[in-house]
């Protein structure tokens, strides 16, 4: 077995970029006066830039996630540690990335933006990880593998067997987005940074911090992985507004442990209710503030519940979700309401 070089993975180009140096990079430390970086002197809450390097805020996520800060990476939104991630590793016009489909639209999409091909292997009939099939398609062209636990549309976690069978046997970096993971019963692989160079994860402050509006993805890897996305990264990504607004949602982690009980309670509620519908063929199990729900005329359906003023996502056309809908744990009163609207589709009269 090979054994993993990060270096030998990073585009050429951007191994020989040398990074923007900000005025707030060039001078550290407590000054009286600032004319070093062309703001507007007169105060308004956001005349000057934000920190570059997210001090405060890296702390703080530190000390919740028991992760070294230099171990973190902050994006504006997941979305931008994907697109950087595929900009750091993967040559235009040439390399790929293998996608574990059905799964978030992101990867292919910030794939297909940067020009990179995308390899789309389907999970299991179970939403598991085909791990054979996987790498079968993985040639030395392939440098990233995005995988999802739990996944996003389907809810289920990845058995952590097969995603270790994978960072294991794949030469490149395997991308694990654990948007979820506070809604789960497994446990995260952060654990597992300090065994597997390559293991790269994906947490967001979108779900169950209640942040989305905030735009706060973090990426959490190996020093050396974080490095390279600091090297590329726009040098003020996340504002000012961000930061504040975070450290302060970040300080009342109760808040967030109670938000979650509640909306795992709910979706048990939910997942039971809905099993007792006849119209109902499956409730998939979930690990994620979502159910995924087959269904019979799930056009019809989702229809039918717009009407009612109730928007919920209609998957039926995604592979291997055929007639679902994908459904996200409201309020117990936001519940109530969908469930009122799915009996009324039973007996509309
Ligand atoms: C919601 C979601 C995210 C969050 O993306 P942000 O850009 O951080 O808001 C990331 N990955 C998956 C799979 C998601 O479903």
């Amino acid at each position: 077995m090979k054994v993993f070089d990060l270096q030998s993975l990073v585009r050429p180009s951007i191994a020989k970029v040398k990074p923007y140096s900000s005025a707030r990079d060039e001078f550290h430390g407590q000054a009286l006066v600032y004319i070093d970086a062309n703001e507007n002197p007169n105060p308004t809450a956001f005349n000057r830039y934000p920190d570059p390097h997210q001090v405060a805020l890296k702390q703080r996520l530190s000390e919740i996630k028991q992760v070294p800060k230099d171990q973190l990476f902050i994006g504006n939104g997941s979305d931008e540690v994907i697109d950087l991630m595929l900009r750091a590793f993967c040559e235009p016009g040439r390399d790929q990335i293998i996608v574990a489909q059905p799964t978030y639209g992101m990867y292919a999409v910030s794939a297909s933006i940067n020009n990179v091909e995308v390899i789309s292997v389907n999970l299991e009939e179970n939403y598991d990880i085909n791990v054979p099939a996987l790498l079968s398609r993985a040639s030395d062209k392939a440098k990233i593998i995005f995988l999802c636990s739990p996944n996003n549309p389907t809810g289920n976690a990845l058995s952590k067997g097969k995603v270790i069978q994978l960072l294991q046997q794949f030469q490149g970096l395997v991308v694990v987005d654990e948007a979820y993971i506070d809604f789960s019963d497994d446990v995260s692989f952060v654990p597992y940074l300090s065994q597997y160079p390559n293991l790269v994860i994906l947490q967001t402050l979108s779900k169950a911090w209640g942040l989305a509006g905030l735009r706060l993805g973090i990426g959490i890897a190996s020093p050396a992985i974080i490095k390279i996305l600091n090297r590329i990264k726009p040098p003020y990504n996340i504002s000012s507004v961000s930061q504040e607004q975070a450290l302060k949602a970040l300080a009342n982690e109760s808040r967030t442990r109670t938000w979650i009980s509640e909306i795992v309670k709910e979706r048990k509620r939910l997942e039971k209710e809905l099993l007792a519908s006849p119209t109902v063929k499956k409730v998939y199990p979930s690990n994620a503030n979502f159910l995924l729900v087959k269904v019979e005329a799930a056009r019809a359906l989702y229809q039918h519940l717009v009407e009612q003023g109730i928007v919920v996502r209609d998957r039926s056309e995604v592979v291997l979700c055929e007639g679902c809908l994908r459904i996200t744990v409201g309020t117990p009163h936001e519940n109530d309401l969908l469930l009122q609207a799915w009996r009324q589709f039973l007996a509309p009269h």
